[in-house]
């Protein structure tokens, strides 16, 4: 089959670009019915086509974020199938095109690379052998994430590895590591760069953690606002070399309204000097897709997590003495928008220093989903026998063979439906914590006081990820709870006081004000709870293939359908068309901050007079407080572990998959369903 991407490749300098971006539905006009499994062999495919070709500009970006370890991609979810070796070859192919299209390309990545899954967690430090697998990217600029300092061993690694991987590209500008060597802190990577793109763009870049502060001590995070001032960051704002763009990148929201983004107070040091140099900006941390215009030549991306999303920026109108290549590249779209927020009055988001010069640059933002679909969809030359590249194969493998090493395919069960975090109301019959609450009755069990009632409660933090249909394997224990907090008690408490606890810790300030490390290692977003708005352009009638777009695909001709499946549906300011593929919108419900489990309860219908009272060891001291706010004076005194510590949170799910029989009917072939948001929920 003629690849449409030959044709586009083969019209480069003939063709004109097109008026209206999304309307344009290409892959409407050509079967592209693949069935090749090159991502992890236990992997499925999407089935949903990207909704249009990519806009080309002067300068784009493939941007990564909060990948957490899941460079396997996601093996039970079809829409984020690919690995991280199917990525090294889409990052290569777009090299190549920007190339052709005589364009610059540069890829970035904006920290959090572990605590998410079992390649990066099974081991210890965490990373040790995921993060040679991601080195395979060569990125132009990486920062740090805050998941890279809570434990010492893991900020050494980056210090004296990761970092001298990447040299010059890895930017930590406010991020600094005590150095036993020198007896001094030390910058973990670099604090800026300046360099000039392929293409001669001029560029100063800096890398930004938000103002973290639940590092280990062998970190030091300084503060945006006293970086800022600092020598080093105000000589390279005064530099004599000439600047065409500032690069922001940090582990850090770019939605100027969550308190904890610090990028606003960077943007406004940089337009203190720089009235009107472009400023473009990546961030993460909240997990979400997101773009924010900041100013008329400001604008800041955010790519998702876990490899569900890679972001794709590019713009066009910088001005550069020395740029040699290409405005507006010929045969692709090019970005149309400028730095306007479409739903709002002004350009301004918050209280910014903003240009004051007219702006000529465009942009364009999509959310590509991490699957081998979109990635062969975008690449040039894209015909399947042609996708994969030896090094791409050759990260493939070492993956497969990585989580065989670790044993991360050793299976405990068959997860028998897709049980989620939000996708469902909490407690329904998809909520995972309906799962959860069965599985602690059935393993949270003191041999010696198995006959008294108990009464468990547990922090819904405790959970990271959702529960999908399918193999449930050592893997999927980090995955989905991957923290390791102990299971102590009360013994005996009255039941009408142990009942009062749960509703105080949901009520109360405790969880919030005792966060632990453990808690915030779960960042937090899920699903950006946007509401789609019908897109105009969206399946429009077939006979639509019969005029323009038929002219420029001439060696094709049936149009096949694909059905719209669930996932993102993005907001931002630019609207919402962001998201690559089209998708029917997941529900996103909130979920209160503690549930509870019991068991053991008189089977007479009756309520016990009094219960063990179990819960997790780091909130001992808030469960206290809850029951003396109930009239109790209970101490730490009548608190110890009601099973050993060393069964933990991360116990009791791979427990009672070997235990629960409709968990063990199938293996060892489970049935594995579409990933979360496709309704696989067990009529049993
Ligand atoms: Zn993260
Ligand atoms: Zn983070």
């Amino acid at each position: 089959m003629k690849s449409p991407f030959g044709i586009a490749l083969a019209g480069l300098f003939s063709t004109t670009a097109y008026a209206c971006e999304s309307c344009e539905h290409p892959e409407r006009d050509v079967v592209l019915t693949r069935n090749v499994r090159r991502m992890q062999p236990d992997a499925q495919n999407a089935s949903s086509l990207p909704r249009a070709p990519l806009s080309w500009g002067q300068v784009n970006f493939l941007h990564t974020t909060d990948t957490h370890g899941w460079l396997e991609g996601h093996i039970k979810e079809k829409n984020y199938g690919a690995d991280w070796g199917d990525f090294v070859t889409f990052v290569r192919d777009m090299r190549r095109k920007a190339d052709a299209l005589d364009v610059d390309l540069l890829v970035v990545d904006t920290g959090d690379l572990h605590d998410g899954a079992g390649l990066s967690d099974a081991t210890s430090p965490n990373g040790e052998l995921s993060n040679p697998i991601f080195e395979n990217i060569n990125y132009d600029v990486l920062t740090i994430g805050n998941h890279e300092l809570y434990v010492s061993a893991i900020t050494y690694e980056h210090f004296y590895n990761f970092s001298r991987h990447y040299g010059d590209r890895y930017l930590t500008s406010n991020v600094q590591v005590y150095n036993p060597n020198t007896s001094t802190y030390e910058y973990i990577g670099k604090t800026h760069r300046y360099f000039s793109t392929p293409k001669g763009i001029r560029i100063m870049s800096f890398g930004v953690l938000y103002d973290f502060t639940g590092n280990s001590n062998a970190s030091k995070v300084i503060p945006a606002a006293e970086m800022v001032n600092q020598t080093w960051f105000q000589d390279a704002l005064h530099t004599h070399e000439p600047i065409d763009m500032f690069l922001l990148i940090g582990h850090n929201p770019v939605r100027p309204s969550v308190s904890t983004s610090t990028l606003d107070t960077v943007f406004n040091a940089i337009r203190a000097v720089h009235p009107n140099v472009p400023i473009q900006i990546f961030g993460g941390h909240t997990h979400i897709r997101d773009f924010a215009v900041y100013d008329d030549k400001t604008t800041a991306l955010e790519s998702g997590r876990y490899c569900e999303t890679l972001g794709w920026l590019s713009m066009s109108g910088l001005n550069s003495s020395t740029y040699t290549g290409c405005a507006n590249p010929a045969g692709v779209t090019n970005p149309t928008m400028p730095a306007i927020k479409v739903n709002g009055s002004s350009t301004a988001t918050g209280n910014f220093t903003t240009s004051n010069t007219t702006s000529n640059l465009l942009y364009s933002r999509r959310y590509l989903d991490w699957n081998r679909l979109t990635f062969e969809y975008h690449a040039a030359g894209s015909q399947v026998s042609t996708f994969d590249s030896s090094k791409g194969l050759n990260v493939t493998s070492n993956i497969t063979t990585t989580r065989n090493e670790l044993n991360l395919t050793s299976l405990y069960g068959c997860a028998p439906q897709t049980w989620c975090i939000t996708c469902a109301p909490f407690l329904s019959n998809g909520s995972i914590y309906t799962i959860l609450t069965k599985a602690l009755s059935a393993t949270i069990v003191n041999d010696t006081r198995a006959d008294i009632s108990r009464l468990i409660v547990l922090n819904t933090g405790s959970v990271r990820f959702d529960l999908v249909k399918g193999p449930f394997t050592y893997d999927d224990s980090f995955i989905v709870s991957p923290f390791t907090d102990g299971f102590q008690y009360i013994p005996d408490v009255p039941y009408d006081l142990a009942v009062q606890v749960l509703p105080a810790l949901d009520a109360g300030p405790y969880e919030k004000r005792s966060v632990s490390p453990a808690l915030s290692r779960r960042d937090f977003g899920f699903y950006n709870p946007s509401i789609p708005e019908q897109d105009d352009c969206f399946d429009p009638p077939s006979t639509h293939a019969q005029g323009s777009l038929s002219k420029r695909s001439p060696g094709r001709i049936v149009r096949r359908e694909t059905t719209v499946t669930p996932g993102y549906t993005t907001t931002d300011d630019f609207g919402t068309d962001g998201d690559d593929t089209i998708h029917s919108a997941i529900p996103d419900y909130t979920v209160p901050d503690n549930f509870q489990a019991n068991a053991s309860f008189p089977t007479n219908g009756t309520l016990p007079d009094t219960v063990d009272l179990i819960f997790l060891d780091y909130i001992a001291t808030d469960v206290l407080t809850a029951l003396s706010g109930a009239g109790a004076s209970y101490t730490i005194d009548d608190v110890s572990y009601y099973l050993p510590n060393s069964f933990t949170t991360n116990s009791y799910l791979p427990a009672y998959a070997k235990q629960a029989a409709d968990w063990q009917a199938d293996v060892p072939n489970c049935p594995v369903g579409l990933g979360v948001g496709y309704n696989d929920t067990a009529t049993a």
